[in-house]
Formats: structure tokens, C-alpha cells, sequence
């Protein structure tokens, strides 16, 4: 018997990137939001710099929800399920996966924006890669500037601007758009290696640039510096200078004294009444069931998650799942190809025992549509990173490039000679949706109360399998420039596994035909419901989500207190 709580203005799911950022607009506005949290909060004590804890046996293991519900994937809808991972990449905590993600703070580029549109006028609609779903956003970059800046504020992003207003600085990023300001902090600092492979991109004509990172480069609103000594690769920062949501918009949106959270609270599903509109959520507590209701619903809880629970959410007016009545739930998922990897080994000890993954040097030169495709078969393309960050037990996996065997005393004096002085760089390519990629309910396996898991069905298509195939040229150019002796491809393409960049499954657009959430992320049915995440959005580009998708958060959170009685009061129209 389900306990019905006291009735509250807005109900987020899940507050992590997107949830824990769109509580702040909200509670600033004077709404009443309840943030249920599968997770706890954890604090500095949590965050010990333990490569073992952190990266081989998933900490915190305590709070996990996630590793009990990790997806199943399968390449295409005949091909056999892949094996089932142990460990889900992402957190259940307050603050979600900002507590122990690497913190690279990217904007789109403008052209991520205009896919189709700008593939067309360039170079021929016949460019659009066969079976591919893309369309353009709504919007264009311009729209979602002043949320990126308000974002890069709130939070904290260590960078150098590359554009402002127009004026390229050569520092930073000559492709990125125009931004209004600079960061509101210095970029993160080099090292020797760092500096030395920005210097042999600078000879080969390249553009060379400083990362930006949701960590602080000095002290930034009372909290601390970067120290530099690395661990925050899957782990929490123990001095509180990684700007996870847990320590930034979340507290302060407690401070007004309207975000009340709730933590260990796991909703199973979202109510709707006969009209379409959503009612509230119910929710476990250590085998308690409570149904929470509000007058808006926002749904934060990532990409696999926020499938599931839509297509979970049956009801009279929507039988095939929450806002899904016209079959889109689950379409146009993709994920970041990150695959296709590129590792070098240098003749001399690179000094990455210290620093952090967000602590690097970019390539954009060959991302986007930075660089002329008229030659080529494919569009899109990579951010090259070479980032410090290197663990005891990971250097000891380190390859031998085929200079030694993989055991024994040989192997051994290769390791003692050559732990610090491979690289593996980290590319970021262009991944577009397809017909054929999409995410839906597994039939067999379910979770620990007895839910479907996600199921994901969807490969590397040839544009992207091309992507990678010429990045791995472009990086393998730069090692060499550097001064690499060997340099190792990882294989291009093959099924999407489970991804810490997974996108679309609620995408947002125009058409409710095409689209479940409208421009501002509100559903096309169930107008009452927002969907906050990168299930909204349409295109990946050639850098991380995160800012995008708290940029967005903000949006749809502003746009709610600015139109809260048009929202509350809107009649659905399944
Ligand atoms: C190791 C790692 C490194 C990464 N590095 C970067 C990076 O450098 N830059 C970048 O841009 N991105 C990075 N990412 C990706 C980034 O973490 C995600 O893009 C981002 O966290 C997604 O935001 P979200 O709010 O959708 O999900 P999350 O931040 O994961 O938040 C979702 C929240 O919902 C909660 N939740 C889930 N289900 C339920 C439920 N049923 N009931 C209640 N609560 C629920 C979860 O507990 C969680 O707190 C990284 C990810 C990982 C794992
Ligand atoms: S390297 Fe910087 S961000 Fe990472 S744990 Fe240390 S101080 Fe925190």
C-alpha cells in the first residue's frame, strides 16, 4: 500500500547533471520542488584517491542502484545480446555522476546545431549518410549561449575562450562559437608533455588550445584549487575543486529553502491521469512505497533511465509508455564513439603520475565540419585530447607494442622502463542517430524489484566507422610529430555497449512525429512533463555533453517559471 505524500510544485527524478542544476532556476523563482535521489549524499570522507576502489571494483558500490540495471546491448535486432557488464559507469548520489566524472566542459560547436541544413548547402543533401534519423535542433547555438555562459558561471569552467563576440584569440578555440565572455577562470595548467604535444600540433599547422574543465583553476566561490595529484578519474574531489552539482547549484537551491531532497528514494514510475497529464511519481524507500504528487514532472535520471521509466509508465491515455503514442520513445539513440583508440609510446618519460583527465591539450581541427569534407566520404569528425593521468595498475596493462611478451621477467623490465611513457589520446567523434539504433525494454532480463532493464540495440554505422578510421590517421600524425617510436590502432566501429555519453530516446524538435519533447523539452503529449538530459538531444558532436546538458536544464527550468501557468494549465493533446 502506497503512501501518498503532501502535494509539491515540481518533482525532479534524479539529481545529478541536468536535475541538479534545473533545482536552482526553479527554487530561485520560489517553486516548491522535491528532488528524489536514488542515491545518498556522500562527502570529502568518500573520496579517497584509491585506484582500486574507484576504477576496478565501481565504488561507491553501497548506493548502487545502477549496477543493478545496467542495459543489455545487441549490435542489430538479430544479433545475439553481448555479455551483461558487472559495473554501470554511472553514479547514484546527489550530484549523479558529476561527483566522479572527468569534468571536461565543452560547448557544441555551431554546426552540431545545423547538421543536415549545413551538410546540404555545403556539400548535397545526397551528403546525409543513408538511414540516419538526423535533423537539425530547433535552435541554433546562438539560442543556448547565454545558458552555456549563466552555466559556466553557476558552476565554475576553467578554459580560455577562443571566441568572444566574434574576436578569435588564438589561445583558445578558433572553431568554437562566438561566446559572450571569457571563462570565469583561467584554464587548468600544462605539463612538460602537455606543452610538448601543443608544440608539435603548432608545427604541423594545427591550433592547439587548453581544455575546458568544470574544476577550478584558482579558488572559485569559497572552494579550493586544483591540487594537481590526480585519482579523480572515477572518483570524487576530496578538496571540493571538481564543480560536481553536489557542492554547487544544489546546496544553493537548498538555501532558498524550496529544494527539499530526498534521498534513496527509487521511482519505479510516473502517473498520468485520462487527460495526458502527469500526476506525480511513485517511489521505494527500503521496500516502502510512496507516490508523490506535483504539478510538473521533470525527469532527470539519464539517458537509460529516462527510457525506461517513460516506456515503464503505462496508462488509459498512454499504453505503449509515457509520451508515447506516436512510437518514439527509445528512437534516435547514440552514442559518443570512443572507441577507435590510438596509444603511442615515447622514448622518454611523459611525468603524467600526477594531474587529471580534464588537465590537457585539444585538437579541433579536424572536428565538425572544421574542415573541408568535399574530398571525402563522410561528415562529422573528432576532438583529438591528450590529457595527464596515469594509476599504478593501469600503467602495469600498459601495451608492449609487440616489444616484449605480456608475462615474466621480460615483461617486467619492458613495464619498469616504459610505465610512464605510453599515451593513449581520447577522441570524441561524431556519432549520428539511425533508423535501425534504438533503445527499448529487454523481454527477459529485469532489475532487482522486478523492471524491464534497457535494451539497447545499435551499432557504428560506416560514417562513423570512416570518423574513426581518418581521426586515427590525424592522431597517429601528431605522436609521430612529437616524436613517438610505436603507435597502436584500436579497432574502428562495431556495437554501441553501454555509454557514459548516450543520447536521444526522448529527442527534442518541432514535430511530435519525430521528436518526444518540444523545443524547450516539455512533451509533445504529456505537456505537463519535462525531460531534462542528452536523451534530449539530436546530434553529439566532437565534444563531451555535460555543459550542453545542463545548458539545456537551465532553459527548460527557466522556461517553466516563465510559463508556469501555461505549462500547469495546458491541455494535453494525445
Ligand atoms: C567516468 C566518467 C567520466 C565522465 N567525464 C565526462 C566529462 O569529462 N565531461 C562530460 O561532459 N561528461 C562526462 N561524463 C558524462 C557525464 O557524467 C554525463 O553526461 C552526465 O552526468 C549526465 O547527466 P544526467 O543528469 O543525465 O545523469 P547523472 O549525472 O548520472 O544523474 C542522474 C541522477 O539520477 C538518479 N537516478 C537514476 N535513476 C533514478 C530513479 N529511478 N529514481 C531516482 N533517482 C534516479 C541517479 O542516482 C543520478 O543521481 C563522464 C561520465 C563518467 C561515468
Ligand atoms: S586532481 Fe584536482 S580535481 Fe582531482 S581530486 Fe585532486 S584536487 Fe580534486
Amino acid at each position: 500500500m502506497s503512501t501518498r505524500l503532501k502535494d509539491t510544485d515540481v518533482v525532479i527524478i534524479g539529481l545529478g547533471a541536468a536535475g541538479g542544476v534545473a533545482a536552482l532556476p526553479l527554487a530561485q523563482a520560489g517553486l516548491d520542488i522535491v528532488g528524489l535521489e536514488a542515491g545518498t549524499w556522500l562527502t570529502r570522507r568518500d573520496f579517497a584517491p584509491d585506484e582500486l576502489r574507484n576504477n576496478y571494483r565501481g565504488w561507491p558500490q553501497g548506493v548502487q542502484k545502477a549496477n543493478q540495471e545496467i542495459p543489455t546491448s545487441r549490435a542489430t535486432s538479430s544479433s545475439p545480446t553481448g555479455p551483461r557488464g558487472t559495473i554501470h559507469p554511472m553514479q547514484n548520489a546527489v550530484g549523479g555522476t558529476t561527483v566522479h566524472y572527468w569534468a571536461q566542459s565543452w560547448r557544441l560547436n555551431p554546426w552540431d546545431f545545423k547538421v543536415v541544413s549545413e551538410t546540404t548547402r555545403r556539400y548535397g543533401a545526397s551528403r546525409v549518410p543513408k538511414g540516419s534519423t538526423v535533423e537539425d535542433w530547433p535552435f541554433g547555438l546562438d539560442e543556448l549561449e547565454p545558458y552555456y555562459d549563466r552555466v559556466e558561471y553557476e558552476i565554475g569552467v576553467s578554459g580560455q575562450a577562443g571566441n568572444i563576440g566574434g574576436r578569435i584569440d588564438p589561445r583558445g578555440n578558433p572553431f568554437e562559437g562566438p561566446r559572450k565572455r571569457a571563462y570565469p577562470m583561467p584554464p587548468l595548467r600544462g605539463t612538460a608533455f602537455i606543452d610538448k604535444m601543443g608544440g608539435a600540433a603548432r608545427s604541423l599547422g594545427w591550433h592547439p588550445f587548453p581544455g575546458p574543465a568544470a574544476i577550478n583553476s584558482r579558488s572559485y566561490q569559497n572552494r579550493s584549487a586544483c591540487m594537481y595529484h590526480g585519482f579523480c578519474n572515477r572518483g570524487g574531489c576530496h578538496v571540493d575543486a571538481k564543480n560536481s552539482t553536489a557542492v554547487t547549484t544544489i546546496p544553493r537551491a537548498q538555501a532558498t529553502g524550496r529544494l527539499k531532497v530526498v534521498t534513496r528514494a527509487h521511482v519505479t514510475t510516473i502517473e498520468a491521469d485520462g487527460d495526458g497529464r502527469v500526476t506525480g511519481v511513485n517511489y521505494m524507500t527500503d521496500g516502502v512505497e510512496y507516490f508523490q504528487p506535483a504539478k510538473v514532472v521533470l525527469l532527470a535520471s539519464y539517458t537509460y533511465e529516462n527510457t525506461r521509466l517513460l516506456l515503464l509508465s503505462k496508462s488509459k491515455a498512454f499504453p505503449k509508455g509515457l509520451s508515447n503514442n506516436h512510437g518514439q520513445v527509445g528512437r534516435h539513440y547514440f552514442s559518443h564513439h570512443t572507441g577507435a583508440a590510438v596509444t603511442a609510446l615515447f622514448p622518454w618519460d611523459t611525468g603524467s603520475w600526477y594531474g587529471l583527465p580534464a588537465q590537457g591539450v585539444a585538437v579541433d581541427d579536424w572536428a565538425d565540419d572544421n574542415f573541408d569534407h568535399g574530398a571525402l566520404d563522410f561528415i562529422g569528425g573528432g576532438n583529438l585530447w591528450i590529457y595527464s593521468d596515469r594509476r599504478p595498475i593501469g600503467a602495469a596493462g600498459t601495451s608492449t607494442f609487440g616489444g616484449a611478451p605480456r608475462w615474466g621477467s621480460a615483461w617486467k623490465a619492458f613495464i619498469r622502463e616504459n610505465a610512464d611513457r605510453s599515451n593513449t589520446a581520447y577522441i570524441q567523434k561524431t556519432t549520428l542517430p539511425y533508423e535501425d539504433n534504438y533503445l527499448d525494454l529487454d523481454p527477459v532480463v529485469k532489475d532487482a524489484l522486478g523492471y524491464a532493464v534497457c535494451r539497447i540495440t545499435a551499432e557504428y554505422k560506416e560514417n562513423e566507422r570512416k570518423i574513426g578510421a581518418f581521426t586515427q590517421d590525424k592522431m597517429e600524425q601528431w605522436y609521430r610529430e612529437a616524436g613517438a617510436i610505436a603507435v597502436q590502432r584500436g579497432p574502428v566501429g562495431g556495437a554501441m555497449g553501454v555509454s557514459t555519453h548516450a543520447y536521444g530516446g526522448t529527442r527534442m524538435g518541432d514535430s511530435r512525429e519525430t521528436n518526444v519533447v518540444d523545443r524547450f523539452g516539455f512533451s509533445h503529449e504529456a505537456p505537463n512533463l519535462g525531460v531534462l538530459g542528452a536523451s534530449v538531444m539530436g546530434t553529439s558532436g566532437a565534444h563531451n555533453p555535460t555543459l550542453t546538458v545542463q545548458a539545456l536544464a537551465w532553459r527548460t527550468a527557466e522556461h517553466l517559471v516563465k510559463n508556469w501557468n501555461a505549462v500547469v494549465d495546458h491541455r494535453s493533446a494525445i
